[in-house]
C-alpha cells in the first residue's frame, strides 16, 4: 500500500473540518445549551443530534466484533460510497476499477465525482477475475470495488481472492458487504486491522430490516474513520434514525428469526422456480435475492407488473441477459408470484 498521505486528495489531508458546536464541547458537564442557535422548547427533536453517534456506535460495536474508532456511521451506505470519492479521488485525473456487473452506484457516484470508472468483467459463471482487476489499475487508481455477496448476481466471492487483491493493490479496496448476514462466509470486517488499505461497507437496509431509516456504516482503519468523519456532514445521521437504531438493535432475536426465514424461503422460491418452463438457469446466492435467466426477461417483467408484481429486470445489465433479479419476500408474496409465473404463457 501507498502511504495513506500519498493517497488522499490534498486538499483534504490539509482540510480544517468545520467544527460543530457540540464538537466543541464534547467531554464536558453541561446542562444549558445556549451554544447551538437551537429552539430551547423540548419536542424530542429540537437539539442536533449527537455528530458522531457515540452511543450508536457503542451498540453496534459488540454486534459486529469492531471497535468504535473503527466505525462509521452515515446515511445510507450509499454515503459511505460517495465519501471515498471525495477523500481520495482527484477529480477528472484518479480512476477507479469496480468488477462488472455490480451495484450501479459505484458508477454513478464516479460520475458525480468526474472520476473515470474502470469496469472489469467477471467471468462467464460470475467469479472474480483477479488478475485482470489489479492489470486495469495505474498509479492513478485510487479504489478497487469488490461487492460480495455481489448485487446483482447474489454470490460471495472466495475470501482468498479478495484478500489477493488487498494484499497486491496500492491503492483503497473497498468490500461491500450489504448482503453478508445472509452468507455463510466469514465477514471481511473482521481484518480492517490486518489491512490498512481496507474499507467494509454494511448497511441496516436489509438484513436489520430498516430501510427507511437510511443508515449504512463503514469500518476501516482509524485513519480512514478520521477522514470519513472530517468530509461528512456534521449531523449526517439524524436523530429520530438515531434512537430506532437503538430500539432495532435491541431486538436481534428478531433479527436472526428474519434471516432465518428468509433463507428458508429462498430455498422453496429457488426450488419452485427451477421447475417452471419459463426458467433456464438459477445462478447460486449467497444473499436475499437470487438471479434467474428466463426466456423472456422483458416480457415475463411486464407481465409482473401488471399483475402488480415488481422484480428487478436486468436484462441490459453485461452478463445478465434475459436475466430477473428476485428479491425473496414474505410466504404469502412468494406463493403470488409462483401463482403468477405459473400462469405465464
Ligand atoms: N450496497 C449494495 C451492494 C446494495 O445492493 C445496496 C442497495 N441496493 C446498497 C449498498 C445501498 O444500501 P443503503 O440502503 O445502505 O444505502
Amino acid at each position: 500500500m501507498k502511504r495513506l498521505q500519498d493517497l488522499v486528495r490534498p486538499n483534504i489531508w490539509a482540510l480544517k473540518p468545520y467544527s460543530c458546536a457540540r464538537d466543541e464541547f464534547k467531554g464536558m458537564k453541561a446542562d444549558v445549551f445556549l451554544d447551538a442557535n437551537e429552539n430551547p422548547y423540548p419536542n424530542g427533536v429540537n437539539r442536533y443530534p449527537d455528530p458522531l453517534q457515540e452511543q450508536l456506535k457503542q451498540a453496534i460495536s459488540p454486534m459486529k466484533g469492531v471497535p468504535v474508532e473503527n466505525i462509521f456511521l452515515g446515511n445510507g451506505s450509499d454515503e459511505a460510497i460517495d465519501l471515498p470519492f471525495r477523500i481520495f479521488c482527484r477529480p477528472g485525473k484518479d480512476n477507479v476499477v469496480a468488477i462488472d456487473p455490480t451495484y450501479g452506484m459505484y458508477e454513478v457516484c464516479a460520475d458525480v465525482n468526474d472520476v473515470e470508472y474502470r469496469k472489469v468483467p467477471l467471468t462467464e459463471d460470475f467469479d472474480l477475475d483477479t488478475d485482470a482487476l489489479l492489470s486495469a489499475c495505474d498509479d492513478n487508481t485510487k479504489i478497487i470495488f469488490i461487492c460480495s455477496p455481489n448485487n446483482p448476481t447474489g454470490n460471495a466471492f472466495q475470501r482468498e481472492k479478495i484478500e489477493r487483491v488487498i494484499k497486491e493493490f496500492h491503492g483503497i479496496v473497498i468490500v461491500d458487504e450489504a448482503y453478508s448476514d445472509f452468507s455463510s462466509q466469514r465477514p471481511l470486517r473482521f481484518d480492517i486491522q490486518k489491512y490498512p488499505n481496507l474499507i467494509v461497507l454494511a448497511t441496516f437496509s436489509k438484513a436489520w430490516a430498516a430501510a427507511g431509516i437510511r443508515l449504512g456504516m463503514a469500518f476501516a482503519s482509524t485513519d480512514i474513520i478520521g477522514l470519513f468523519n472530517k468530509v461528512k456532514y456534521p449531523y449526517n445521521v439524524n436523530i429520530l434514525t438515531q434512537q430506532r437504531a437503538m430500539e432495532i438493535i435491541g431486538n436481534a432475536t428478531l433479527l436472526q428469526r428474519h434471516i432465518s426465514m428468509i433463507l428458508e424461503e429462498r430455498d422453496t422460491l429457488i426450488k419452485a422456480v427451477s421447475l417452471l418452463p419459463i426458467c433456464k438457469k438459477i445462478y447460486a446466492t449467497d444473499a436475499n435475492f437470487f438471479l434467474v435467466k428466463v426466456t423472456d426477461a422483458d416480457g415475463i417483467y411486464h407481465y409482473l407488473v401488471e399483475k402488480g408484481i415488481v422484480v428487478r429486470n436486468r436484462n441490459k445489465v453485461h452478463l445478465c441477459g434475459d436475466c430477473l433479479r428476485i428479491t425473496i419476500g414474505t410466504k404469502d408474496e412468494n406463493t403470488k408470484l409462483l401463482a403468477a409465473l405459473r400462469q405465464y404463457t
